[in-house]
This record gives structure tokens, sequence and C-alpha cells, in this order.
């Protein structure tokens, strides 16, 4: 027999049939209920009890709630973790339906879909990626929902894409393939390889006719885009609505983004050089944490955006350079415009929610005093005078659309703090509208009409403690105590008993609260037609806020980058195409501001592609080898994305991506040993290197034995020294590497010094000409607190090997005496063979000009058979 299920549980049923593969927030009362799969899932997460309904009887299914007034942090919590939400509402009020309450979702939120500031991070864009996969090429289509924009791009195959999308960092992928019954499993493993966290969606077909429908008038201004770009654009767009039906999200355009035209930044590389996350998780050790001075959300998104993508057009990083140096050089015009950029609110999202018809009286508030302190940002900058400088700032003939009529109207309509809630306070200025001012005059004439009501009964009865009252389940009523209750008139209606006292009505106050409700219902009705009307008028302005929001946000860029060259003393880069990087007195942005003031110790670096293009830099550890490749490798990212630099004196031969292998990675648990990830990253780097790039190599080999670990970076920097021929900081513990210098004249040795003093190191940070002398290691040890009897037995072995015999005098503790082992790292394994030196010498005696192709093949054949 088929169990029968409640209407209730039939109502669900229906909602997560709708949405299967969301979690359903079941609207019962005062509370979200999540149900059977859902509940399971859900309660660790949320650290929820886990319950059940109908508990003992055949139907019993689990169950988790969450209070619906707190549902907003559960919901940020599971968009945060990339799940689906749909909300299912009760669509009436409860006391008021006789039978079941009907419900339905009336929104789903995902991650990449909302436009609530409380589920956004303010200072990066939320990202909801189109991709699709066609035979030659992919299509990337980046669409912020809260924000409008929308901007594609082509890449060539997975891989390139797969780069991007990590950079993008995405809340959520919609993956669809053009070509139909195309096979997505490697594309999705591999998304999930880069992405592990980020939902990706499947979405199906979609033929040329759906994309033109899709974006409509989109494509008007999108003719230069490929098909590949113009699916990707559809399918996010798709996407976003499917999960919205009702929400008409506004785009700005479809812009065009260009990978090509952008500094190569390897996911690796990101994250080893800190640029916006740090590896210890801790937020001030980045470099975005150092160099994001904006005072404006939309700003702070664009150099978010700037930092990780920074420029390879010499004559565009040059046009941003002269911006940042602008404001350097006007210290008063930056301060102004920095005071009025502060008090400009996130324009472009409120206008998103605006034109979403979500916009609070609040959000409309913020939206003109954004709108006036735009107003006030502009002006300050419409005082320059000079062409150049006007030039400079994009400023032209005609003046800057501010607006004006939306700000004006706003201030008039709205007072000084709207509440979040038209209901919880004063929303218009009184004077604005003649209607509303007239129903707000009822309102509050009725309420005055009660209170007087309530003196002329307390008199004629004679009860002192008599009420007039209002709830909203009960409307008015009048409240007198048991003990008084004799004292009420004959022709009085009893309404109700209550704990304290009796409640009663009379037609006098039936009359009056119906004309109350009456006037608070047509108070209401009017205010939400006049917040409607100007939301409508903010919605027709939407491209426009959106383009003002834009050009704030390079000027606060620029100016909030001049604010940093200003405090922290960075300089203009000369950024050319030339082959040479030099840095004058370098330092690193992010650990100079960590260490204390004047501590940090520059460094002079000159790379040359035609010269010494390969540095191999030694010395003891601690000493600042890793902080002095990171610091060229920054200094880089930050000329390119148009910012001054933390150098004396830079000149920057522009670098077409920076490539970094340093320390030990994170994927040990992905199962891989760290060898493993060290090796599949270094070849990723020498397939990308070219002659333009810039690669930093800390450590290479470090986690196999030591002939195989030298042998791989001593091939690895001769083939980034002869093939690649790119500039490379090449950081090592291995000395032996220092010889490589004496083969090629595109190699030089450099070290970061220290001194020892008394068996103790001390670190001087600075780089000089020529390898180091030594390694410092024991006297590192000592620092690091190793016993006293360790390291002098240390220091003993490191006597013998230095001095090439293998047996130390003194023994150490313990039982390890009699084993003293061959201590020679790089003394041959097996003892030595008479035909190998034989091998050897005929080897050294060859004459290879004089040879042919044929008799080195012989040579070789025979040498073959004398070792076997
Ligand atoms: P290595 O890679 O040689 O082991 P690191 O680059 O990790 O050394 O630097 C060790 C520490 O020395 C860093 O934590 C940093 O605080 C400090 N340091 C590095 N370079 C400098 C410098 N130029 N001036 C001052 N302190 C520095």
């Amino acid at each position: 027999m088929a169990l029968r299920t409640s209407p209730v549980m039939q109502q669900h049923r229906a909602a997560k049939n709708a949405y299967p593969d969301a979690i359903v927030f079941f609207r019962l009362g005062d509370f979200y209920e999540m149900f059977e799969e859902d509940a399971v899932l859900c309660a660790p997460l949320l650290d929820l009890t886990l319950t059940s309904r109908n508990k003992g009887k055949p139907d019993e299914v689990p169950m988790a709630g969450v209070p619906y007034h707190a549902a907003h942090g559960y919901i940020g919590k599971l968009l945060g973790l990339g799940y689906k939400i749909a909300i299912c509402e009760q669509l009436a009020d409860p006391s008021t339906v006789k039978g079941i309450v009907p419900r339905d979702v009336v929104r789903v939120l995902t991650p990449g879909t909302v436009t609530e500031g409380e589920h956004l991070p303010a200072h990066e864009n939320a990202w909801l990626v189109g991709v699709d996969v066609a035979k030659d090429g992919v299509g990337v289509a980046l669409f912020d929902v809260s924000t409008a924009e929308l901007s594609a791009a082509r890449f060539p195959d997975v891989a390139s894409t797969l780069s991007a999308l990590c950079r993008a960092a995405p809340r959520e992928i919609v993956l669809g393939h053009a070509e139909a019954n195309a096979d997505d499993s490697s594309v999705t493993g591999a998304l999930d390889g880069v992405l592990p966290r980020t939902p990706v969606r499947k979405d199906g077909a979609l033929s040329a006719e759906e994309v033109s429908e899709i974006l409509g008038e989109l494509t008007a201004d999108a003719r230069d885009l490929t098909d590949a770009e113009l699916r990707a654009a559809a399918r996010a767009l798709r996407y976003a609505r499917a999960c919205s039906p009702n929400r008409a999200f506004p785009v700005r355009r479809i812009a065009r983004f260009s990978p090509a035209a952008e500094l190569g930044i390897d996911p690796v590389a990101e994250r080893h050089l800190e640029l916006v996350r740090s590896l210890s998780g801790e937020k001030d050790t980045t470099l975005l944490s150092v160099v994001d001075r904006t005072c404006t959300s939309a700003g702070a998104r664009l150099l978010r955006r700037r930092l990780l993508a920074p420029l390879l057009s010499v004559a565009r990083i040059r046009r941003r350079l002269d911006a940042v140096e602008l404001f350097v050089g006007e210290a008063r015009l930056r301060a102004s415009l920095r005071e009025a950029l502060a008090k400009v609110t996130d324009l472009e999202r409120l206008a998103v929610r605006a034109s979403l018809g979500e916009a609070t009286p609040r959000d409309l508030g913020s939206l003109r005093d954004g709108l006036l302190a735009a107003r006030d940002a502009v002006r300050v900058l419409e005082g320059v005078e000079d062409a150049i400088a006007r030039e400079t700032l994009d400023l032209g003939t005609e003046p800057v659309d501010v607006v004006q009529e939306l700000a004006d109207e706003l201030a008039r309509a709205l007072v000084e703090r709207p509440p979040a809630i038209p209901r919880e306070g004063t929303v218009f200025r009184p004077g604005f509208d003649a209607e509303l001012d007239e129903a707000d005059a009822l309102c509050r004439h009725g309420n005055e009409r009660m209170t007087e009501l309530e003196g002329r009964l307390r008199e004629s009865t004679g009860v002192g403690t008599l009420k007039v009252r209002y709830t909203r389940v009960f409307g008015w009523y009048i409240e007198v105590s048991r003990t008084q209750a004799q004292k009420v008139p004959a022709e009085w209606r009893r309404k109700q008993t209550v704990a304290s006292g009796e409640r009663y009505t009379l037609p006098e106050l039936d009359d009056l609260a119906d004309k109350i409700a009456h006037a608070e219902e047509r108070h209401r009705q009017r205010e939400l037609g006049l917040l409607s009307a100007l939301a409508e008028k903010a919605r027709a302005a939407e491209r426009r806020i959106g383009a003002l929001s834009e050009r704030l946000a390079r000027w606060d860029v620029a100016s909030a980058l001049a604010d940093v060259a200003h405090r922290y003393d960075y300089r203009r880069p000369e950024v050319d195409e030339g082959d040479v990087l030099e840095l004058i007195e370098a330092r690193h942005p992010v650990v100079e501001r960590l260490a204390a003031a004047g501590r940090f110790v520059p460094n002079d670096v000159r790379l040359d592609v035609e010269g010494e293009r390969l540095f191999v830099v030694t010395g003891p550890n601690m000493a600042g080898k890793s902080t002095l490749l990171r610091q060229v490798a920054l200094a880089v990212v930050l000329a390119q994305m148009g910012s001054f630099v933390p150098a004396k004196r830079a000149r920057i031969g522009v670098v077409d991506r920076v490539l970094s292998r340093v320390g030990a990675s994170d994927n040990l648990a992905r199962g891989e040993s760290t060898f493993m990830v060290e090796m599949r990253e270094t070849a990723e780097i020498l397939k990308k290197a070219t002659r333009r790039s810039l690669v930093i190599l800390d450590e290479i080999g470090r986690g196999t034995s030591t002939f195989d670990g030298l042998a791989i970076a001593w091939a690895v920097a001769e083939y980034l020294d002869a093939a690649a021929q790119c500039r490379t900081l090449f950081a090592t513990h291995y000395h032996e590497l220092t010889a490589l210098a004496e083969s090629s004249g595109h190699v030089a040795n450099v070290s970061v010094s220290a001194e020892e003093v008394d068996g103790d190191v001390v670190f001087l940070h600075r780089l000089v000409a020529g390898p180091a002398s030594r390694s410092y290691g024991v006297a590192v040890a000592k620092l690091a607190g190793l016993p006293e009897s360790v390291l002098s037995r240390a220091r003993a072995l490191l006597l013998a090997l230095e001095a090439g015999t293998a047996k130390p005098e003194s023994a150490p503790v313990g039982k390890a005496r009699a084993t003293t082992p061959q201590l020679d790292l790089f003394a041959p394994k097996v003892p030595e063979d008479p035909r190998v030196k034989e091998v050897a010498d005929t080897v050294r005696a060859v004459e290879i000009d004089r040879m042919t192709p044929l008799d080195a093949l012989s040579l070789l054949a025979r040498l073959k058979a004398r070792l076997e």
C-alpha cells in the first residue's frame, strides 16, 4: 500500500521536484524547515539538530529547521559552500486561511545570482561564469549580476581557460557544449581539479536563435564578439534568469576581455606571490592588502581586477601611470578627491538593486548619498584646468554626467535616514507628495482621536486605568481590568477575556478604527507607489549610474595608488619594450610593511635578456632569498598594473608571463607527493616560459635525493638559460649550481649575505655579486635552538666534509659512533671500476671536430660494449 503523505509534505515534494538540485527552505510558521536529504545534508553543515517530523509514524522524515528571522546567516553560509537554495514561502496569512496554507517557491538563491549586500563580498566581484566548450575553442563570460557587468573572451583550449578561471575565482560556473552530445567529463574533471569548491551547473544545447533571443539588444554593441563568446554570455544570462524568472537582471553591455593583452599570472604564481590571498590565510600579508587604499567598493573591485590582470601594452600602462603621477604631484587635489570619494556608496550595486525592484528605502537613501558625493568628487576634478591633466583624467569638454536629476529627486523625496523596511519608519519628506501627506495626516489624526476617545471613556466610566489599544490580530479594543469591569456600560460589546482583564468595543470605536485602517492602507499604498516610481527612475538611469561609477572607480584607483606611492615612497617605473629588468634599491612591498620601520634592506637587481639573464641566488636559509625573488616579481606585477613600485628606480622591459615555483606546495592533501607537485609545476613553467617571461624558482629539487635533485635543478637552469632564454631568478641550496656561471655568459652568481659572529649568524639581507661562501646551516640551526651537543657534532662533521675526509675524528654521542658512514655526498657511490676510467680517458681524448656522425656512433657502440 502506498504511504499516504500529508498535504504539507506533498507541497514540499512538489517544491523539491521543481528544484531538485536546490536545498528547499520550507516555511512552516516561524521556521524554515528542511526535510529528508536536505535535512540530513544541512544539519551538520549549519550546526542544527537533526529531528524528525511525524516521529514514530510510518511517514517519519528527517527534519531540521532555522528560525525565519535568522535565516539570512544560514543562507549565507550555504551559499558560501556553493549550494543553491529554494525559498518556499507561505503565500497567505495562516490566520486568514481555512485548511492548508498555499505554499510555493518564491525565490531561488545561488552563489552567483544573489544581489543582497549581506551575501556578497563588497570588495570583490561575484562572478557567475558561463563556459561554452566547442571543438575550436572555449568561450568564457564573466557576469556579475550585482553590478551588471558582463564581459567575454575566447580561449584556444581548456587549459588556458582553467588558468583564467582560477584567477577570476568564480562563485558559480555554468558549463555547456556547443556540439550536441559532447562528453564533458574531462572538462568537469579539470574544473574540479582547479576549483574544487566552485559549483558547476550543466547547461544544455543552445541554438543560434536562442543566443540572439537571450542576448536581445545586447548583441547590437557586441558585434565583434565570436560565437563562442556570445554563447558563453547567453549561458550565464539564461541560467541567472532561470534561477529568478521574475527578476530582469540589467546588463550594461557585453565587454570583451582579452587574456592575450594581459600579463599571464599562473594560478601557482598567483598563490605563491600572495597577490590577493595569503598562503597562511592571514589577510594583511597580501600585496592587495598593502596597495588597496581605495575609498569606494567599486574602486576596490577594480583595483583587485587590475592586480590580477596587469597589462602588456606599454602605452596603456603609461597612461595609467600618468594618472597616478598626477595625483602624486597634486597632493591637495588627491586629498579633496579622496574626501569626496569616501562618501560615495556602492552605486553600481544599488542601481542594480533598484532596477530589480529590490531596493529598500535605505538603499535608495544610499543611492542619493552616493550620487551627491559623486557630484562633489566630479566637481573637485572639473576644477582642474591644465589641458594635459584633463586628458589624463579623461575629462572632456562635456561635463561629466552625474545623473543630477535623479540625485535631486531622491534628495527631495527621502528623509535623511530612510528605514530598511517601509513600515518601520518615515520614508518620505513631508511636503514631497500631497496625497501621502494627506494620508499621513489622517493616520495621525485618527490616532489623536483614539486618544481623545480614551480620555472621554475614562471620564464617563470613572475607570482611570481604562486603555484603548491595538494589536494586529484583534485590531482596536478597550481594555478594563477585571475588578473594574462592573463599571462598564451595558451597551459595550465584550470582545475577549484575557489575563489582564476584559476587552470591549463599541460602535464609535469601530468607526474610528475603520477610518484609521483605511488611512493607513491608503498611506501604505501611496508610499509603495512612490517608492516604485523612484526605483523606476533609478532603473531608467542604471546605465548612466554604471558609467559614472566606472569613472569614479578609475579615479579612485589612481588616487589610491598615488596615496600608496606617497605614503610608502614608491616610484614611477620606466616601462618599455626592452629586455632589461632593473630595480634599484627595491623592497618587498609586504615584508617591508611588516618589518620594523627602516629595517628592511633594499637591494638592486638587473636582469637583461641579452646579458646576464639568469641569477643563481645562494645564501643561508633565512637570509632573504625568497623575499628577494618575490619582490622582483611583485615589482613587475605592480608596474604593469599601472602602479608605482617600492624601489628608488625601476626599469621594466615588459614581461609577458610571471612563472614561479616557490617553497612547498599545499597539494599534499590531494595525495600527490611534494616532489610530484614540484615537478609538475616546474614542467608547466618550462612549457610556458618565453623570452619575455620572468621565472622565479626557489629550491628546485628539494623533495628528492640529493643527486636527483641537483641533477634536475641543474638541467632546469640550463634549459631556462639556453632554450627559454628568459629572465630568471634561481634560488638554490645546491652550491654546485654556481658552476653554471662558468659555462654560460648569461648566468651570474649572486648571494644574500650573512656574517658569522662568534658562532651566531647575523643576516645582512644584502645582495652581493658572487656565490655565498658557506651555508651557515649550523649557525641557523643554533638560532633555531638545536641542542649544543648536536651542534658541536655537526660542526665537526662539517669540517671533515669540507676537508674532503669523510671520517671525522671526534665521534658523536651514542651508538652512531660505530657506524659513521661515508659522508662525502658527491663521491661516487660505487667503488671505482677500471673500465669506467678507461672509457672516461677515451672520451677525453676524442676530438669531436674531426669526427663524422658515423664515427661518433661507432665509438659510442664500442664504449658501450666495453662497459657491458
Ligand atoms: P630564505 O628564502 O633565504 O630562507 P626568506 O626570504 O624567507 O629567506 O627571509 C627570511 C626572513 O628574513 C623573512 O621573514 C624576512 O622577514 C627577513 N628578510 C628577508 N629579506 C629581508 C630584507 N631585505 N630586509 C630585511 N629583512 C628581510
